[in-house]
């Protein structure tokens, strides 16, 4: 089982003589993507530190902060077995102590779509993951792919502030049934998770219609909207296609960083995944 540590003293104290340290920020609730995460800082370092702390400031005022789902005992348990050391558990006022006053915020890649969807919550994201970095001062920090401009955000803050860390990305981990992986999903019930695929099955109609050779953005867009027509349930928030710089373009170039991007409401809960249009590797 990992130590838990709730002070930013003792989390000091237990990293002194730690080797190389990988840190894994998340909001708890953990399941295999984020042991996933957990997995690949314990084949690379000496020292693995999970955070988890639902951060207030990345939450906008009508979205679900009071109801994020929380167990510790869980967090234990699923960090324990990919082989976390310390998890770090600190609360709000920790954080956030009474005259708190600074904000980190990250221009460009924060804005649309994510950052204009939820205003503010890319500054709560950086504020807190360069909180996370000075008091672990990680070597390595591991982020999911999942949240594909969330990556983006931290990348662009850790250049622009020359900040010592390696930024690591990792691929979406998925049900067999294409479903990402989300602390969110555990707002659904079975059936609606079966129907919930369909953002995914949204995103792989347009990487199979950059896959046969269709570069203009409208008709990628509309392959995935296609799809998410198919279910009244589906309200969207937005479906698009964007380059390393989340700029969406006229067409799109047959490059790496090429995503198509989804966030959409379903029974309730906003839920969000992308892909890549052409996965790593495939020349077409
Ligand atoms: P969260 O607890 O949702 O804030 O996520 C913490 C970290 O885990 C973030 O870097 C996420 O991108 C990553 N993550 C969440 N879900 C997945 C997933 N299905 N696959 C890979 N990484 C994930």
């Amino acid at each position: 089982m990992p130590r838990v540590v709730e002070s930013s003293t003792e989390l000091r104290q237990k990293l002194l003589r730690a080797g190389q340290v990988g840190l894994v920020p998340t909001m708890g609730y953990l399941h295999e993507g984020h042991a996933t995460l957990i997995r690949r800082a314990r084949a690379k370092c000496d020292t693995v530190v999970v955070s988890v702390f639902v951060n207030p400031r990345q939450f906008g005022a009508n979205e679900d902060l009071g109801r994020y789902p929380r167990d510790l005992d869980r967090d234990l348990r699923v960090a324990g077995e990919a082989g976390a050391d310390l998890l770090f558990h600190p609360d709000v006022d920790t954080m956030y102590p009474p005259g708190y006053a600074t904000t980190v915020s990250v221009g460009g890649v924060s804005g649309p779509p994510e950052g204009t969807s939820r205003p503010g919550h890319f500054d709560g994201v950086a504020t807190v993951v360069l909180k996370l970095f000075n008091l672990v001062q990680p070597h390595r920090a591991y982020f999911g792919e999942k949240d594909w401009q969330q990556l983006a955000v931290v990348r662009r803050m850790v250049g622009d502030l020359n900040v010592p860390v390696e930024v690591v990305g990792v691929p979406t981990v998925r049900e067999a049934s294409g479903l990402a992986l989300s602390s969110r999903n555990s707002y659904l019930t079975d059936e609606q998770r079966g129907r919930a695929v369909i953002l995914s099955r949204a995103l792989g109609a347009v990487q199979e219609a950059a896959l046969s050779g269709e570069l203009d953005t409208a008709r990628l867009r509309q392959a995935g909207l296609d799809v998410l027509g198919q279910d009244p349930e589906v309200d969207l928030d937005y479906l698009t296609v964007v380059d390393g710089d989340m700029r969406e373009r006229g067409r799109v170039e047959n490059d790496p960083m090429t995503r198509v991007l989804v966030a959409a409401r379903m029974f309730g809960v906003r839920l969000i995944d992308n892909l890549p249009l052409w996965p790593e590797g495939d020349p077409a």
